[in-house]
């Protein structure tokens, strides 16, 4: 069988089976298979040689019954606009899963930013708002950082999207801001937090003990690293990693620490070399050596479709959780499934960080802010309420972990769609 590498296909393949599942009026399904508005705009930038580059850029906004859309924006050379409309769909069922008032978005920008200069990257950001301001706002559609973007990329979305709006100061229109601009304290953090919480009930479930468990995680990003460093104050190892490395073959190596790695070593060598390529206080190994590992529990933490139905077959762990959106191609997850691996799916698993966004723009709307204890405590009980919730769905139902996650998405969203008297 080909492997289905478009997610938008693997998307709407997994709507289609809880819509199905649900016997749901067909047009739920006709209105979540595509998003409700897209944009699609090309944005000329001044390069600091003085030549003007054109970058492709879009924005999805799926689905808004439950409230305003929300979601990141990703600077990556691979963006497309299929890519952006699956990101969307999967924001507005995280936020389904989570009971919180918003429908999903998601935009990018196709390039490379580690090629770009800070002044660029400035351009480019003030440029992408310029195209799309009008269909943003803090009741519209509400940005956040994604791959490759942090709050310095978020200063930039609201300092323009203020002068453009007559220095209205709606902040609450992006998230993921840095602490003076009205950011939320965890919120960076957030979606390697959660990743963690998740981890944690699973392991409950399975009668794995984290202290003992043997864990492999894929990617040291925004998601990887902070699922590190949480797992580490859990009492975890973490021996291996799997990496971004552009001399090998397939893009990734693997890295290996006996004594098992340090949250602090990592990411300052991280810092200093944007790269862990060459990290001394590690063993390289081949990539196929970290899948084929017996981990009690991978946590694949980079990019759509890193897991294949060809490595899916050497794949021998107990529990997935995923860190990523869309880590696993259909076929895979079959072939996981067929072996018994417990999954916990990207918008359960991932989902902290719309999370801490939700609490953001609530603090937002207040003008007054939380602590970090209480940021994380309510976000641990959230998700914990979330994962109760899908478990349940699935014994319920007798299906896999993601289905359920699809199934509790979707029925409040239909729910919402139905009253507003969609169909
Ligand atoms: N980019 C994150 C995600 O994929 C967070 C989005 C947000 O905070 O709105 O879930």
């Amino acid at each position: 069988m080909a492997e289905t590498l478009n997610i938008l296909e693997s998307a709407r393949l997994e709507i289609k089976k809880a819509c199905n599942l649900l016997k749901l009026n067909p047009a739920c399904y006709d209105i979540l298979k595509d998003p409700l508005r897209v944009m699609e705009t090309s944005l000329p930038v001044k390069m600091d040689d003085g030549s003007t580059k054109v970058f492709k850029a879009y924005r999805s906004a799926h689905n808004w019954a439950l409230g305003p859309c929300k979601g990141g924006v990703r600077f990556h050379e691979n963006v497309s606009l299929d890519e952006v409309k699956a990101l969307s769909m999967w924001m507005s069922l995280k936020a389904g899963l989570l009971n919180i008032p918003y429908g999903g978005g998601k935009g990018g920008i196709c390039t490379d930013p580690s090629e770009l200069s800070d002044r660029e990257i400035e351009n480019l950001s003030r440029a992408y708002i310029r195209s799309i301001y009008k269909y943003l706002g803090e009741r519209i559609d509400i940005p956040a950082p994604d791959m490759n973007t942090n709050g310095k990329v978020m200063s930039y979305f609201l300092d323009e999207y203020e002068k453009l709006n007559g220095e209205k100061q709606d902040i609450g229109t992006f998230t993921g801001k840095p602490l003076v601009l009205g950011g939320s304290l965890g919120r960076n953090e957030a979606t390697g937090f959660g990743v963690v919480v998740a981890t944690k009930f699973a392991c409950q479930k399975l009668d794995i003990n984290l202290a003992d468990a043997k864990i492999g995680i894929q990617g040291f990003g925004n998601v990887g690293s902070f699922s590190l460093k949480y797992l580490l104050d859990n009492g975890a190892k973490i021996q291996y990693l799997c990496i971004h490395d552009r001399k090998s073959p397939s893009g990734l190596s693997g890295l290996y620490s006996k004594e098992g790695f340090s949250y602090e070593q990592l990411s300052a060598y991280y810092q200093d070399h944007k790269t862990l390529v060459d990290f001394p206080n590690a063993v390289k190994i081949s990539d196929t050596k970290f899948w084929s590992e017996k981990f009690d529990i991978l946590i694949p933490a980079a990019i759509e479709n890193s897991i294949t139905s060809e490595i899916a077959k050497k794949i021998q762990v107990k529990l997935i959780v995923e860190g990523a959106n869309g880590p696993i191609t259909p076929e895979a997850d079959e072939i996981l499934k067929d072996n018994n691996v417990v999954i916990i799916p990207d918008i359960l698993a991932n989902s902290g960080g719309v999370l801490v966004s939700y609490y953001e723009w609530v603090q937002n709307q207040y003008g007054y802010y939380w602590d970090i204890k209480e940021v994380q405590e309510k976000q641990e009980k959230d998700m914990q309420t979330a994962l109760k919730r899908v478990f349940e769905t699935a014994d319920k139902y007798q299906v896999s972990i993601r289905e359920a996650a699809y199934i509790t998405a979707i029925k409040r969203i239909d729910e919402a769609m139905q009253l507003r008297g969609w169909y």
